[in-house]
C-alpha cells in the first residue's frame, strides 16, 4: 500500500517542495508538489531520482568504530565513548586548536546542520575551523560583511521582476542557481526574456545559460574583476552613475571614482579578451535598463581576484540605482532571522583577526582556507601544535580541496578522527569513528540558509516522511551527542544542547528594547514552546521571535511552529522588499562602498594587466545532474553527459594532437590526472575543462557504483598555494596547466 508524502529536496540550492510516494519505508517515486508556494511543482532530474539517492545500498547503516586498524559495525555508544575519549584526549594535551572542524557543503542542507555546528565551535572553542566556503563562496561573503557589516547579507537579483539580468561565472541551467535560491531558475531566464527583458551571460565556456541568453561574451577566465572594473569606470567617465534612492545610504562614491581609475576598458580590453566598446556597451545597458541585476556566481568568486568580483558584482548595481530596489538585486528576509534591530552603526565586519599557523593566512568569518588544511596538519611550527584530531562533519576534503594526495596523507597522521557520513568515502576511510546520518526520507527539513537567498520570502518545514529505522540515530541527535562528546558533556541528554541555546536565546531577546520579548521572562516564554522534540523547538522559536512572527502573542496573527505545520505546502511571505538602511551592520551605519581592505588589494589587480597568461588554463564545470563528489554512486545521476572528461576547444586539440576519446596528461603544479578528452567549440581557445568531486578510485571506501567510473580528481592539479588573499578562497578557475597527448 502506498501514500505520499511531502518533503523540501535537498539536493541543490533550489530548495523545491517534493511530493513523495512512500512504499513502507521505502521511497519509490517523487515528483514536484504542485502546491508548494515557492517552487509550484517544479522538479529537476536530480530531485526526481530523491527515492535513488535515498535508497541507495552504500548508505551506511550503524557506526563504524576502529579497532586494530580496522573500521568495524559498533553501537552508538561506543561510538559516542570514542569520540569522547578521542577528542577530549587531545583537547587536554594540546589545546583546543589542535582540534579542527571541517564543514561540508551538505550542512546547509539539512535542520541538523543549521543547528548544531555553531554549539560545536563555540563549546570546542577551537581557531582550526574549515568548510567548503572557501572553495565556493567566500568571496561574497567577504564582500558583503566589507560593504554592509554583514558577511551573510547576500543581495538576490530580483528574477521575477528585473528587466535586465547580467551573469558572471554562473550556469543556472545546470546548478539550478546558486546564492540564488530560486525554484525553475530557467524558467525565470526564460520569463525575463519572454517580457521583453535581456540576458547577458559572461563565461568562458558556451554554457546551457550561455546558449540561452542574448549576448554571451567568452571572457579569459579569471579577468571578471577587470571586466566588472571597467564597467564602472564607464559609468563614472560617460556620467551614468544614478543611485537613486540608495544615495543616502552610501558612502565613498568619490573615492571609488579614483580607485578605478586605472581600468578604463581599453586598459583591460587585451586581459580580458572582451572588446573595449563592448565594454562600454554593457556599462550602458545596464544604466540604461527600467531595472537591472548583476548576479556573479562561481566562476567569478574562485579566482585570485574573487573577493574584487563579488566586490563590483554589488558596486555595479549600486551605482546604477539597482542595488534594494525591486528588479534590481534585493536582500531576502527569512522567517527564522534574528528580529530586525533599528538601524544604525553596528560593529562592522572584520578580516584577520587570527591566522592560520603555518602559511599566516588570515581568518575570514572566523574560517581558515581549507586549502591550508593539510599543511596545519602535517607541518611543525613554533607557533603551536599542529592539528591532532578532526571532526570532518558532511564533509569529503580528499576531493575538494586542493592536493588531495598531501591531505589524503596528512589524515593517516592524526591521533584522532571522526566522519558524520553516510558514505564511507576517500576522506571517512581515514576516521576512527564514523557516525552516519539516516538517508534524507528520514530527516525533517527546514531551509535556514537558502531561505536568507531566496527570490521570494517564503517558509516551509516537512516533518520526517518516513520513520526512522530501527538502529538509525537522528541527525540531529547525532551532532547534538558529538557536540557533546567532544566538549566535555559526554553522556548527558542531548536535549541538554538545545535547552541551553534556548536558554540563551531567549535571555539575550528579552534585553533587546527592539525585541518583542523586550523585558519578558526567558522561563515564561520557553515554556510555551512547542514542538516534538528540541530542534523543533528551537525552530518555533526562531519563527516566533523572527521578523514575521507572532513574539509570543504579541502578533497573533504572525507565525510560528504551530501555524506553519498547518500549512504543509509551506507559507508565502511576499516578494523581496527594499530593507536598506535597516539591515547594514557597518560602523558608519552605511553602506561603505570602497572599504579599507579592497582599496589596499586594487594594486594587485591593477599589476594583473601587466601579466597576460600565455599557457592553457583549467575551469570547473557543473553538469545539471551532480552536485558534489556524493551524487556519482547514484546510477541514475550518472553516464550520457554526465563524465568526466577534459573539454578541449577544436584548435588547441588540433595544435596538440588531441581527439575526443583519447586519453591526455593533465599536469598542473598539485600533480598530473590522465582523463579522456572531448573536443567541443563549446570552450573557448586557451581554456580546458574538468568537473569536479570525481576521482573514486582510492582503497577502502564503499561507493560502489561511483568506483565503476571514477573519473579523476581535479583537485589534485592544485597545490594548494593559489588563494584570493582576502578571503582565503581557493584559485579553482584559470589555473595553469599543461597538457599532452598521451600516446
Ligand atoms: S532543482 Fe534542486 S531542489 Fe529542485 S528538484 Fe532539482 S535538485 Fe531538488
Amino acid at each position: 500500500m502506498s501514500r505520499t508524502a511531502l518533503r523540501i529536496c535537498p539536493l541543490c540550492e533550489a530548495t523545491c517542495g517534493l511530493t513523495l510516494t512512500v512504499e513502507g519505508t521505502r521511497v519509490t517515486g517523487a515528483r514536484g508538489d504542485r502546491d508548494d508556494v515557492f517552487s509550484k511543482g517544479f522538479i529537476c532530474p536530480k530531485g526526481a531520482s530523491f527515492g535513488a539517492v535515498d535508497g541507495d545500498p552504500d548508505r551506511l547503516r550503524t557506526p563504524l568504530v576502529r579497532r586494530d586498524g580496522e573500521l568495524r559495525e559498533a553501537t552508538w555508544a561506543e561510538a559516542f565513548d570514542a569520540v569522547a575519549d578521542g577528542v577530549r584526549g587531545v583537547v587536554e594535551r594540546y589545546g583546543a586548536n589542535s582540534v579542527g572542524v571541517v564543514l561540508g557543503n551538505p550542512n546547509v542542507h539539512t535542520v541538523a546542520g543549521g543547528l548544531y555546528p555553531p554549539v560545536l565551535l563555540a563549546g570546542l572553542g577551537t581557531r582550526s575551523v574549515f568548510t567548503a566556503s572557501t572553495v565556493d563562496q567566500m568571496p561574497k561573503h567577504v564582500s558583503s560583511g566589507l560593504l554592509f557589516g554583514d558577511a551573510n547579507a547576500i543581495p538576490v537579483p530580483d528574477l521575477d521582476h528585473t528587466d535586465h539580468l547580467l551573469l558572471i561565472g554562473a550556469n543556472p541551467l545546470e546548478s539550478n542557481g546558486s546564492l540564488c535560491t530560486a525554484p525553475d531558475f530557467p524558467g525565470k531566464l526564460k520569463a525575463l526574456k519572454a517580457r521583453g527583458g535581456t540576458l547577458t551571460v559572461i563565461d568562458p565556456r558556451r554554457t546551457r545559460t550561455a546558449r540561452l541568453a542574448d549576448r554571451h561574451i567568452a571572457i579569459r577566465p579569471g579577468t571578471d574583476a577587470l571586466l566588472l572594473a571597467a564597467m564602472a569606470y564607464t559609468l563614472f567617465e560617460e556620467d551614468l552613475v544614478d543611485l537613486g534612492e540608495l544615495a543616502p545610504h552610501v558612502m565613498g562614491v568619490e573615492e571609488l571614482r579614483d580607485a578605478v581609475r586605472d581600468f578604463s576598458p581599453e586598459a583591460v580590453t587585451a586581459a580580458c579578451d572582451v572588446d573595449a566598446p563592448l565594454i562600454r556597451t554593457l556599462a550602458r545597458e545596464l544604466a540604461a535598463a527600467p531595472t537591472a541585476a548583476v548576479y556573479g556566481r562561481i566562476g567569478s568568486c574562485t579566482v585570485p581576484y574573487g573577493t574584487l568580483g563579488s566586490w563590483l558584482v554589488d558596486v555595479l548595481n549600486i551605482l546604477t540605482g539597482n542595488l534594494d530596489r525591486p528588479g534590481g538585486a534585493l536582500f531576502p528576509q527569512a522567517a527564522t532571522d534574528r528580529t530586525p534591530r533599528p538601524a544604525g552603526p553596528s560593529h562592522g565586519f572584520s578580516l584577520g583577526r587570527w591566522h592560520s599557523r603555518v602559511s599566516r593566512h588570515p581568518e575570514a568569518k572566523g574560517e581558515l582556507p581549507l586549502s591550508a588544511l593539510a599543511e596545519e596538519i602535517d607541518t611543525a611550527t613554533a607557533e603551536g601544535e599542529p592539528i591532532r584530531a578532526l571532526i570532518a562533519v558532511a564533509a569529503n576534503p580528499v576531493l575538494s580541496a586542493p592536493d588531495g594526495d598531501r591531505l589524503d596523507k596528512a589524515l593517516d597522521g592524526l591521533d584522532f578522527m571522526v566522519s558524520v557520513d553516510p558514505y564511507l568515502n576517500e576522506t571517512s576511510r581515514h576516521a576512527d569513528v564514523v557516525l552516519p546520518p539516516p538517508p534524507p526520507s528520514q530527516s525533517a527539513h527546514h531551509d535556514f540558509a537558502f531561505n536568507t537567498l531566496a527570490v521570494r520570502n517564503q517558509v516551509r518545514y516537512t516533518r520526517p516522511a518516513v520513520p526512522l529505522e530501527p538502529g538509525r540515530m537522528a541527525e540531529t541527535e547525532i551532532l547534538a551527542r558529538l557536540t557533546l562528546a567532544a566538549t566535555g558533556m559526554h553522556g548527558a541528554d542531548p536535549s541538554a544542547v538545545d535547552d541551553l541555546v534556548i536558554g540563551q536565546t531567549l535571555g539575550k531577546a528579552v534585553k533587546e528594547p527592539w525585541s518583542p520579548v523586550h523585558g519578558r521572562d526567558p522561563k515564561e516564554l520557553a515554556a510555551q514552546l512547542t514542538g516534538e522534540n528540541g530542534p523543533e523547538r528551537r525552530i518555533d522559536m526562531m519563527l516566533r521571535l523572527g521578523p514575521y512572527g507572532d513574539g509570543f502573542g504579541v502578533r497573533p496573527d504572525g507565525l510560528s511552529l504551530e501555524k506553519l505545520l498547518a500549512h504543509p505546502h509551506g507559507i508565502d511571505l511576499g516578494p523581496l522588499r527594499s530593507r536598506l538602511p535597516q539591515l547594514l551592520k557597518t560602523r558608519s551605519g552605511k553602506v561603505e562602498l570602497l572599504p579599507r581592505p579592497i582599496a589596499d588589494d586594487l594594486p594587485r589587480l591593477r599589476r594583473s594587466l601587466d601579466e597576460l597568461p600565455d599557457g592553457l588554463v583549467l575551469v570547473g564545470r557543473r553538469h545539471l545532474r551532480s552536485n558534489n563528489s556524493w551524487m556519482h554512486n547514484v546510477p541514475a545521476l550518472t553516464g550520457g553527459s554526465n563524465r568526466c572528461t577534459l573539454h578541449i576547444h577544436p584548435e588547441d586539440a588540433e595544435r596538440l594532437g588531441v581527439r575526443t576519446a583519447t586519453e591526455v596528461r593533465v599536469k598542473g603544479a598539485g600533480g598530473e590526472v590522465v582523463v579522456k578528452a572531448e573536443v567541443t567549440d563549446g570552450i573557448r581557445r586557451g581554456v580546458v575543462s574538468l568537473p569536479h568531486g570525481w576521482g573514486h578510485d582510492r582503497p577502502g571506501t564503499r561507493l560502489s557504483h561511483a568506483a565503476t567510473d571514477p573519473g579523476v580528481n581535479v583537485n589534485q592539479l592544485l597545490d594548494g598555494s593559489l588563494l584570493d588573499p582576502l578571503s582565503g578562497n581557493a584559485v579553482l578557475n584559470g589555473v595553469p596547466i599543461e597538457i599532452m597527448a598521451q600516446l
